[in-house]
């Protein structure tokens, strides 16, 4: 499943590529890279959907599945795509809490959200 967060992270037109799989078990939900926005309105600090709001806004229903976020260098090797805060919040409000993230090209990290700082809130 990583692999597919990897794949779309691929696919990206942003500086930073990153991808995101939603999954119930097995079966993917929506996949996504990380998008430009086109609303001029928005400010530069906003300029893009990161690829977990990518995929909240296409998902029908997102409590209880899991996300896989992978983000991939100039040469394509994975690298660190821990979620950033506004997404942790974002991904916990939707009920998702299993998060797994590629840390390099060997390694994936996971983050349990519901036992972090921000499930107290
Ligand atoms: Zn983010």
């Amino acid at each position: 499943m990583i692999d597919l967060a990897v794949k779309q992270a691929l696919r990206s037109q942003c500086r930073h590529r990153v991808g995101a799989v939603l999954a119930v078990g097995t079966r993917v939900v929506v996949a996504s890279p990380n998008r430009r926005r086109n609303n001029p309105a928005v400010t530069f600090r906003h300029a893009t959907f990161h690829a977990e709001e990518a995929v909240l806004r296409r998902a029908a229903r997102t409590a209880g599945s899991t996300i896989y976020v992978a983000r991939v260098d100039a040469a394509g090797a994975s690298r660190l795509a821990k979620p950033c805060l506004r997404c942790q919040k974002a991904l916990l409000a939707a009920g998702i809490v299993r998060v797994h993230y590629t840390i390099d090209p060997n390694t994936v990290g996971t983050l349990n959200l519901a036992r972090t700082s921000l499930a107290a809130k």
